[in-house]
């Protein structure tokens, strides 16, 4: 898996001051993207295990500060990108149980809960924003997604309850 970029201290992309990773590579060709350039699974940089480690460090050192990690595109859920991800979650949440971890799909989250490999990466996550931009409902009022269709969903009370949660509306 490649990724484009990583911001250090964003206060943009999810609650409170996050980590967020921009990784490459996305199948969903949304008119207008901001990012098309991600959309090659190629470019960018390698997401090696010593970015993964610099990512671990940074957490370590500003603890306190960090609310937790984003995952972002690109397409965090683009088929080559789940297991890398995966692997890179399951590590960071055994050193940061208690951090947030948002996620952002082209997929709707009914797409996701039907089928297995997207879920399996969607599951381990708390926060995600779902859908393909739409031009035609663009919003430039929404918190945290670009388009009305886009949705902020609870994941692990949506699949406690086994139905939407909207995490905010
Ligand atoms: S899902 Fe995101 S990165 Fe992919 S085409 Fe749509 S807006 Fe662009």
């Amino acid at each position: 898996m490649n990724y484009s970029g990583i911001k250090y201290t964003d206060m943009i992309n999810g609650e409170g001051i996050r980590v967020s990773i921009f990784v490459s590579g996305c199948s969903h060709k949304c008119v207008d993207c901001f990012n098309s350039e991600t959309w090659n699974p190629n470019f960018g940089n390698p997401f090696t295990e010593s970015v993964e480690n610099e990512i671990l460090s940074y957490f370590k050192k500003y603890d306190k500060s960090i609310k937790g990690l984003s995952l972002l595109g690109g397409d965090p859920t683009y088929i080559d990108n789940i297991e890398p991800l995966r692997n890179f979650i399951l590590k960071f949440k055994t050193n940061f149980p208690e951090k947030s971890i948002w996620i952002w799909s082209g997929f709707t989250f009914e797409m996701i809960l039907a089928n297995p490999k997207l879920l399996s990466l969607i599951e381990l996550c708390d926060v995600l924003v779902d859908g393909k931009f739409n031009k035609d409902e663009k919003n430039l009022n929404l918190k945290w997604r670009g388009s009305n269709n886009q949705r902020v969903i609870d994941i692990q009370k949506s699949l406690k309850l086994k139905e939407i949660v909207k995490y905010i509306d």
